[in-house]
């Protein structure tokens, strides 16, 4: 296996790698960088070019930070949909509950004055008729 000697073009400190290989790592300062090779390579006409992985990775953090935000104010008004949903609809049910109530025990007076009437009637009857004999 043939072995390429090439500059790194940031620190100048030599890079060696087979040939064939793609991808390298400079030794002294950590650059990465990705081989190219000639077509018709035959002595060693080879080129790096410094792989932008810290821009990518610079980029698919802010990305990924937009995302959480958005992720986050979406979470966010659904669930303030929700609450306010529950609210409305627990305020709905406790007025609905009142309401049934206060018919309720209206009807029930109306029974009871009835009733009172129906007895006071009974009552003067009753009275009518011992008077009468
Ligand atoms: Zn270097």
């Amino acid at each position: 296996m043939k072995i390429v000697e090439k500059k790194c073009p940031n620190c100048h400190a030599n890079l060696e790698f087979k040939v064939g290989e793609s991808d390298i790592r400079c030794p002294n300062c950590r650059r990465e960088y990705a081989v190219e090779y000639d077509k018709d390579f035959v002595d060693p006409e080879v080129q790096i070019k410094a792989k932008d992985i810290q821009l990518k990775v610079l980029d698919d953090i802010a990305k990924a930070r937009v995302f959480n935000r958005v992720f986050f104010v979406v979470v966010f008004i659904f669930t303030a949909v929700i609450i306010c949903i529950s609210i409305v609809m627990a305020v709905r049910g406790y007025e609905d509950y009142r309401q049934t109530k206060e018919e309720m025990e209206q009807s029930q007076q109306e029974h009871e004055a009835q009733f009172e009437r129906m007895w006071q009637e009974a009552e003067d009857q009753y009275n009518k008729s011992k008077e009468s004999f």
